[in-house]
């Protein structure tokens, strides 16, 4: 991990994921001093994506490792990394005031926000009590819990059905729960996992709550969305994909965000605040992909730069 070396930088950026990493690696490869502050791992979402087949220059990589490879390519013309869940930003005059939940504070010149979204609980009976013991909301942590099982995927975006396609290489059967009679996520990620033996689909299927003994998970009461009939079904494990919400809670004060709380941004991912960017999932935009966020991560990163050199 690179060493944090100052609290006091030209460019802090918040958040560690593919949109923060790249205006990291802009930005510093500008000459910039960087910092990348981040409330966990580096990777962002990455960490909880299993294969990833639309990011240019890769035919399919696991999530984790292109979050390694991109940590490599931010660090490597300085810029330095730190763990720090951000709780507040301030502008006091030119400068930018970040504090940290460990009451930690750092100034900067410029910020980037990329601080991205957070899955969506689906909030009924069941969910936060089993939450580790049998429910999950990432495949590729938990997937391997559940060798030669069945189990239940809850949601029809590309999530859903991307990592639902995953858990069929080791769970028996995986049957997808989806709320309306068709599928949120892209033609070509339906069209695949249509074709998949060990994925079934069950539509205008809401899940109610979910149960379980004890120890863990044992299925789900539904819901028939069209004819209102209810029914259990069995199931060793639930994955929760019904969407996600910005990760925006730090910046609620300064006014740049919409009635959604995305933030708002130009077509040069400058926010309203002379200095204050943002990337990424965590912007109002058309496309969440890690191929959008790093498009979004180089703009800011070049962005700042123009920005710190009209500031002399
Ligand atoms: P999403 O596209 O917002 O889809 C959420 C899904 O969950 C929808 O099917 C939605 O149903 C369903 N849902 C919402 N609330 C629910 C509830 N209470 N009960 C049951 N179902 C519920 O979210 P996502 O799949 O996480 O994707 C987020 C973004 O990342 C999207 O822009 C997506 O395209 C992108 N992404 C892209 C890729 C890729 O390109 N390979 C992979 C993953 C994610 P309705 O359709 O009825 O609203």
């Amino acid at each position: 991990m690179a060493e944090i070396k100052q609290t006091n930088y030209d460019v802090i950026v918040i958040g560690a994921g593919p949109g923060g990493m790249t205006a990291a690696m802009y930005a510093s490869r500008a000459n910039l001093s960087v910092l990348m502050l981040d409330r966990g791992i580096y990777g962002g979402n990455l960490n909880n994506t299993a294969e990833i087949e639309n990011y240019t220059g890769f035919k399919s990589i696991m999530g984790p490792d292109l979050a390694k490879e991109m940590y490599e390519g931010a660090t490597q013309f300085g810029a330095d990394y730190a763990y720090g869940a951000v709780e507040k930003v301030e502008v006091v005059g030119e400068v930018k005031q970040i504090t940290t939940d460990m009451g930690d504070v750092f100034t900067a010149k410029a910020v980037v926000i990329a601080t991205g979204s957070s899955q969506r609980k689906l909030g009924v009976p069941g969910e936060a009590e089993f939450s580790g013991r049998g429910v999950s909301y990432c495949a590729v942590c938990d997937g391997a819990f559940f060798k030669n099982k069945h189990l239940i995927v809850v949601g029809g975006g590309d999530s859903a059905v991307e990592e639902g396609a995953f858990l069929t290489q080791l769970a028996d059967k995986v049957t997808v729960l989806v709320r309306r009679d068709q599928l949120r996520a892209q033609p070509i990620v339906q069209d695949k996992a249509m074709q998949n033996p060990k994925m079934e689909f069950v539509f205008n299927t809401s899940v109610t709550e979910i149960v379980g003994d004890d120890m863990k998970v044992t299925g789900v009461k539904t819901v028939n969305n069209v004819t209102g009939e209810t029914g259990e079904l069995a199931a060793d494990g639930v994955f929760i994909y019904v969407g996600s919400d910005p990760m925006t809670a730090p910046f609620k004060d300064l006014g740049i965000l919409n009635a959604k709380g995305w933030v708002e941004t130009d077509a040069t991912m400058a926010t309203k605040i002379p200095g204050i960017f943002a990337v990424g999932d965590v912007r109002d935009t058309l496309l969440r992909q890690v191929a959008t966020a790093v498009g979004d991560g180089a703009i800011a990163g070049q962005q700042v730069f123009k920005y710190l050199d009209e500031q002399k």
